[in-house]
């Protein structure tokens, strides 16, 4: 393996074709070289790499931001490599990044917050441990796709289903469920449907959560809450470890299943839609997540971007829109949901969600299902919906020139909460010369308002940057959090919140990772995160100071001295 060291500095590590690579900050040459060669001990020669050229891919996304390089590319075989290369990681002060399927596409994929990581690739790990068919729940190791584990299912003829994401047959179970991912049948919510890990900590040690606590365990993946206090949520969304083995239930296949499919053609049906929605889903007499995507949605996978019409500055015409969607029996609202049971059990509920529809949301059209699967659109929903793996989605990436973003706010489950989002949503994506394209995902009691910005790459980055900013702030000022955002908005989102919860992150952060290894900066939990300024004026945040909005910590904290006591913050 050649190794192009740095002239100097911390930024430029190497450089060939006119790409760079980048040494982890305040990291010297010496100690990185010194890093590779122990990290090339560990896991061979072939699974090391500084080389720019294979460093591109995980050094962009398809997001508004330029690209940001790692430093090098490690890619361990098993958990006990993991730990050696997070110990020598921790002893060198090296950031690592973990990635697992490393498809996160439009949240950020492989790329790491800050440049110069070194990108800890678990690709490698791709066993699936355990299929228990009767207890119906799979165990796997991070690099495990969800169309392998489709091909595993299928292959050994298990009457089981999974849950797939809608972007990506490539994506997997693991990182998408450490995400907080979410599909469409009624194991949707992945984080609710995984039970037990085994993570890396970084200082190497190896943690198993809930059940697999006690040595010899016989009920890790299906009893989730072992003894004491549950971790798992700990190492979601978060920095705090490497998790190397997760356990998630399967729904078993159902005798039958029918795909509720409705169009509606105006847009302010969305109060009407999402109020009918809601006791459906409240109840759980709807049990699959209900997609409600708007027309342009649809379009911008099938469809030719108008580029004649708009100028690439104006937002495609309404007209075109609903021509366009009419000839692919799309509707401006599309409804997508799916009935499981027995087939008397699902034919009673069939006519249920029919009658409540006639009753209260008469302006919508109910699709024959077969004739509707003729359309790429909702074919693709009918499969998310029932456990296969489709790849449509992507083809949106086309629609514009090759970036997207996804804007991702949760809302309550009301018409009216949906009226007001698209009230904030469109005119700033208008303002800012892009479409509004999204739909609302109906979950049991919240909606997700998923939007994506579509935007021409590069030329439009610095365009949609200002757009992404700008929605985001407005869906916070409004109480609206995201669920998820990519990696260019991961401090701005986290300094939204209140400064307690900040500092108790960040104090998790010092506790577990005080040498701040594993990806620094994700979701803007940093051990050095801004905490309030003492005590008094933490207690100060009480909800008199937040009526008057969001208010910015103090960064008081340092790494070193008085920064590093633990947190004062109650
Ligand atoms: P997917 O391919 O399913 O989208 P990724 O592998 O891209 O999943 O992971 C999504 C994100 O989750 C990554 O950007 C990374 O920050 C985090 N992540 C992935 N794998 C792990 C892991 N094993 N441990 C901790 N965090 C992880």
């Amino acid at each position: 393996m050649k190794f192009t060291p740095a002239a100097d500095g911390e930024a430029v590590a190497a450089e060939s074709n006119g790409r760079r690579t980048q040494r982890p900050k305040g990291i010297d040459e010496k100690t990185f070289a010194r890093a590779v060669r122990e990290f090339t001990t560990i896991v061979g020669d072939r699974n090391v790499s500084v080389s720019p050229a294979e460093l591109v891919p995980y050094a962009h996304d398809v997001i508004m931001v330029p690209p940001i390089w790692p430093s090098a590319v490690v890619r361990p075989g098993s958990v006990a490599e993991v730990q050696r290369v997070v110990r020598t990681a921790n002893r060198l002060r090296i950031p690592l990044w973990p990635t697992s399927t490393g498809k996160n596409i439009a949240y950020g994929r492989m790329m790491a917050v800050e440049p110069g990581n070194v990108v800890l690739d678990l690709g490698r790990m791709n066993r699936i441990l355990e299929v228990n068919e009767k207890l119906a729940y799979a165990v796997v190791e991070p690099g495990v796709t969800y169309a392998q584990l489709y091909k595993h299912l299928r292959d050994h003829n298990l009457p089981l289903w999974l849950d797939p994401p809608a972007t990506a047959p490539g994506a997997g179970p693991l990182g998408n469920t450490v995400e907080r991912g979410v599909g469409y049948t009624p194991y949707g919510e992945h984080f609710l449907f995984s039970c037990g890990m085994e993570v890396v900590l970084p200082d190497g040690r190896l943690l198993r959560t809930g059940s697999g606590a006690l040595p010899g365990s016989r009920t890790w993946h299906i009893f989730k809450w072992g003894y004491g206090p549950y971790l798992d949520g700990l190492f979601t969304a978060s920095n705090y470890g490497i998790v190397t083995r997760l356990g998630i239930w399967l729904m078993p296949e159902p005798p039958a299943y029918r795909p509720i499919l409705m169009t509606c053609d105006h847009e302010d049906d969305i109060v009407a839609i999402m109020d009918f929605l809601r006791p459906l889903k409240v109840s759980h007499l709807l049990p699959s997540a209900v997609v409600v995507a708007h027309a342009l949605l649809a379009l911008a996978a099938e469809a030719e971007y108008p580029r004649d019409l708009t100028g690439g500055t104006r937002p495609v015409p309404e007209d075109w829109i609903r021509n366009e969607a009419r000839r692919r029996m799309l509707g401006i609202w599309n409804i997508a949901g799916c009935l499981y049971g027995s087939e008397p059990v699902v034919n009673e509920l069939a006519e249920t969600v029919r009658r409540r529809a006639a009753a209260d949301l008469p302006q919508a059209t109910l699709l024959d299902v077969d004739a509707a699967r003729q359309s790429p659109y909702w074919d693709h929903k009918v499969r998310n919906m029932t456990g296969v793996p489709s790849m449509i989605e992507y083809s949106r990436l086309s629609w514009r020139g090759g970036g997207n973003a996804f804007v991702a706010p949760v809302v309550p489950l009301f018409g009216e909460e949906a009226r007001k989002h698209m009230e904030i949503a469109r005119p700033i994506f208008w303002k800012h010369g892009f479409d509004y394209i999204g739909e609302f995902i109906a979950a049991s009691r919240d909606q997700h308002h998923v939007m994506m910005l579509l935007h021409k790459q590069p030329d439009e980055m610095p365009r949609a940057m200002a757009c992404y900013r700008e929605l985001t702030d407005a869906f916070c000022d409004a109480g609206y959090l995201p669920y998820r955002t990519n990696v260019a908005f991961m401090d701005h989102t986290m300094r939204r919140l209140d400064p307690v919860f900040q500092a108790v992150c960040g104090q998790i952060k010092r506790a577990l990772d005080p040498n701040e290894i594993i990806a620094p900066g994700k979701n803007g939990i940093r051990g050095t995160t801004p905490r309030p300024v003492g005590t008094a004026r933490t207690r100060a945040t009480g909800p008199a100071r937040r009526a008057g909005g969001p208010r910015r910590a103090t960064v008081r904290a340092s790494r070193s001295g008085a920064g590093r006591r633990r947190g004062r913050a109650r």
